[in-house]
């Protein structure tokens, strides 16, 4: 209780600042834990750690490592899946093959050949069409090895996307935006020479924005990330174990809560250069961007030894500062009977996100899809 009250009133001194910009919901704040690049061998670790935890997470999946071709330890990829799927993690979609399709000299293309010459984000997206149809692959690859996946409530690979390298949003008609110095037609992002300019966007950028765009009129969220749990000097050296402790995370969420941290993230590449929050949807909301294959022990470091244990204690000091973990099929609220709704909130309802045109206070056959006097499907 003490720590309620507390929050409280550090919502209300900051809304001094921000209250222009933003609606608070009268809801706790919201962590999102997003896992990325999964399944392997790692991820039933991992499942673990969070069920021991007592959180649901979101896991952005990329079904190429149940087929051997995703480069990582992932001989039991597939038996992770099942067990993600059997307790109630969310399965979302991150395309087949992390678009490693494009990275190619020509002859050779794939996981294998892009670890060998690391140019992950050099010219990742090419043919809009080509690539969106590796988000489909995914999620028919998927039930190509397990048929039932789809009679899962937390099977959300057809609605709910992320797009590889790149901080991409589309939420509601207003939040939404691109990344759009994610990936480049020739350096990566962490060579000297590379600069970006997003008013002179890349080929690869420009094709991200037409999938995301794509995806979104195929009834998809498309949802990016707030701040990025890895190693310190990410993409350079970077030994696993490097990651920020519990403790750390929280004091970093608290920094950026309210904030629309996607604009100001370091570096540049980790960007949503052209968010906007205004709609006050992301009040009160983190998601936090992590990946499987730092929670194994192997060539990255002691991700199992030692990450693993950092899930718990971030948790717990997370909930000690107020916050609650959700999955992302939950970023606006469930709509509820029988309660009131006014015209600054959004809620979820099949799948699809309704924002309030009236307010009101709701009844069971007053449901958004079928009331467009008082809600307005967010598209
Ligand atoms: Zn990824």
């Amino acid at each position: 209780m003490e720590n309620k009250m507390k929050n409280k009133t550090a919502v209300t001194l900051l809304c001094a600042s921000l209250c222009s910009t933003y609606s608070f919901a009268d809801d706790d704040k919201v962590i999102y834990l997003t896992f990325d690049d999964g399944p392997i061998n790692a991820t039933s670790g991992l499942i673990d750690a969070l069920d021991e935890a007592q959180i649901k997470a979101t896991f952005f999946i990329n079904a190429f490592h149940m087929y051997g071709e995703g480069d990582e330890n992932e001989q039991h990829s597939q038996l992770a899946l099942a067990k993600l799927l059997n307790s109630g993690h969310l399965l979302a979609n991150h395309s087949y093959d992390h678009m490693l399709h494009n990275c190619t000299d020509g002859e050779r293309s794939g996981a294998v050949y892009c670890n060998e010459v690391g140019l992950w984000p050099v010219k990742s997206y090419q043919d809009a069409s080509t690539d969106y149809d590796y988000f489909e692959l995914n999620t028919q690859k998927v039930l190509a090895l397990l048929p039932n996946a789809e009679s899962f409530p937390n099977f959300k690979m057809r609605t709910m996307a992320r797009l590889p390298y790149t901080n991409a949003w589309r939420v509601t008609k207003t939040f939404k935006g691109d990344g759009l110095c994610a990936t480049s037609d020739n350096l990566p992002p962490w060579d000297p020479a590379f600069s970006c300019d997003p008013q002179v966007s890349t080929n690869s950028s420009q094709v991200a924005v037409k999938i995301s765009d794509k995806l979104a009129s195929e009834d998809y969220k498309v949802y990016g990330w707030d701040f990025d749990w890895g190693p310190v000097n990410w993409g350079v050296d970077y030994p696993a174990e490097t990651m920020a402790d519990g403790i750390q995370m929280v004091e970093s969420i608290n920094q950026i809560v309210n904030t629309c941290p996607g604009k100001t993230m370091d570096p540049v590449n980790s960007r949503t250069q052209n968010l906007d929050c205004s709609d006050g949807l992301a009040a009160n909301k983190v998601v936090i961007l992590t990946h499987d294959f730092l929670f194994e022990d192997g060539p990255r470091g002691q991700g199992a030894t030692i990450n693993l244990p950092k899930i718990k204690s971030f948790v717990e000091y997370a909930r000690a500062e107020g916050y609650r973990f959700d999955t992302l099929d939950n970023y606006a609220p469930q709509w509820q009977q029988n309660r009131q709704y006014e015209a600054t909130n959004f809620v979820s309802y099949q799948d699809k996100i309704y924002s309030v045109l009236q307010a009101h206070y709701s009844q069971s056959n007053w449901q958004p899809s079928s009331t467009p006097a008082l809600w307005l499907l967010e598209k």
